[in-house]
């Protein structure tokens, strides 16, 4: 263990003496932008049998490990106390006191919304002393996606969407967004086959927006041909008029969500859209299996929101993308040559990017998921649930 870790994990138990008491801490596994991972052991996992166990060994001890793993996946093991929802192995998230007690409390709060959800990672408990915060999770042995994605088959990259999807559809059920959909959040243990998502640290609850509602939720009135009066006087009309900026605009500008992480984005985030729903983490699905099907990551490695929307815009097309802009009251204009109108198929494009020929025949099946998840219009893309059903799942070519 590394020697700043190491004195991290001692001041940490300095801080939490209830976590002193009852973890070994291990080691660091993650350290991000809001928080800090480590491994440790729960010293109270075996109770009244921890010295029988002991001596079963190291065999046992793998076995032991496997306590993290979903309930349907675990071997039984004889004589193993009654509290079979507690692992040995548990990660402790240390929350970092920059991010605001709102943002800590709303992460805890889903996890406890969603606890009993399949493929979802579970809280156990959570310590607070003054503002700091440790949640405590089940310890999920998985991979590291930058060295698996490479060596993913088509029948990986099912388990892998089939356990992601699964874990989205209870989530979406709750109406909640997770809004960081990316392999570092889907932990995949290539073994079982299955995966958890973690880090609820940017979800929030669907229509907890404060804004105005964006116009593409007013679809059925546009149908319906009447004039949003009410609506144009704060958002820039859509259609004929000049797409100068003025001077002196004294309309408030825009607020739309817009946390998540780069590459990842809906495209209605970049086009701050304030009506978003659960379908901005299946666009993040999509992208995953872009950039599996393509065998690139990161797939999309844009610097900000106004260079993704032109890697958008090179795959879609100027057409596509001045009707997606307009569906949330924005106006898209480029006049870089390299764009054109029409942009290309997934087919080619995963046939590029993979620099293959020919398609197999499930890869194709995954092609047609892919278009299906990377819909420009959020009304259009498919749901969890409805991916679920998709014919990469449903009638697999094994
Ligand atoms: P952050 O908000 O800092 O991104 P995450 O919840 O995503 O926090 O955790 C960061 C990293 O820690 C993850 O990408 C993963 O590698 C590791 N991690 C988090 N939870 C677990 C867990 N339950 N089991 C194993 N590793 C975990
Ligand atoms: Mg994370």
């Amino acid at each position: 263990v590394d020697e700043t870790v190491r004195e991290d994990m001692m001041k940490l138990k300095d801080t939490f003496p209830e976590i002193a008491d009852r973890f070994r801490l291990i080691n660091r596994i993650g350290e991000g932008t809001f928080s800090t991972v480590y491994k440790a052991e729960d010293l109270q996992f075996y109770g009244n049998y921890r010295k029988e166990w002991e001596i079963f060994g190291q065999a046992q001890d793998r076995e032991a490990e496997e306590w993290g793993k979903p309930p349907s996946k675990r071997r039984k093991m004889n004589g193993a106390p009654d509290d079979q929802h507690r692992p040995r192995y548990v990660a402790l998230k240390k929350i970092y006191v920059t991010s605001s007690p709102i943002r800590i409390q709303n992460e805890l709060e889903l996890l406890h919304d969603l606890r009993g959800c399949k493929s979802v990672c579970p809280l156990i408990t959570a310590f607070r002393y003054q503002d700091q915060v440790v949640a405590v999770l089940p310890y999920f042995p998985h991979t590291d996606f930058r060295i698996q994605y490479r060596t993913f088959m088509v029948a990986d990259m099912r388990h892998y969407l089939w356990s992601l999807l699964t874990a989205l559809k209870s989530v979406h059920s709750h109406e909640i967004i997770h809004r960081d959909i990316k392999p570092t959040n889907f932990l995949y243990n290539p073994d079982l086959k299955e995966g958890v998502l973690v880090d609820f640290g940017l979800a929030e609850r669907q229509g907890s927006e404060y804004s105005s509602p964006c116009l593409c939720s007013h679809q059925s009135y546009v149908r319906r041909g009447r004039i949003l009066s009410s609506y144009f006087s704060k958002n820039p009309p859509t259609n004929g008029i000049s797409s100068g900026y003025p001077k002196a605009d004294s309309r408030p500008s825009r607020r739309a969500n817009r946390a998540g992480t780069r590459g990842f984005r809906a495209p209605e985030v970049l086009l701050k859209c304030t009506s978003q729903t659960t379908k901005i983490d299946m666009w993040s699905v999509g992208v995953i299996l872009l950039t599996l099907l393509g065998r690139r990551f990161p797939f999309f490695n844009s610097a900000d929101d106004i260079d993704a929307m032109i890697e958008m815009a090179s795959i879609f097309g100027t057409r596509r993308m001045k009707a997606a802009a307009a569906m949330h009251g924005q106006i898209f204009e480029t006049n870089l040559p390299t764009i054109g109108e029409k942009g290309y198929s997934w087919e080619k494009l995963v046939k590029w990017s993979s620099c293959v020929e020919d398609l197999t025949e499930s890869e194709s099946q995954a092609t047609r998921l892919l278009s299906g998840l990377m819909e420009l219009d959020p009304s259009k893309r498919l749901s969890a649930e409805e991916a679920l059903e998709h014919e990469f799942f449903t009638e697999p070519i094994l």
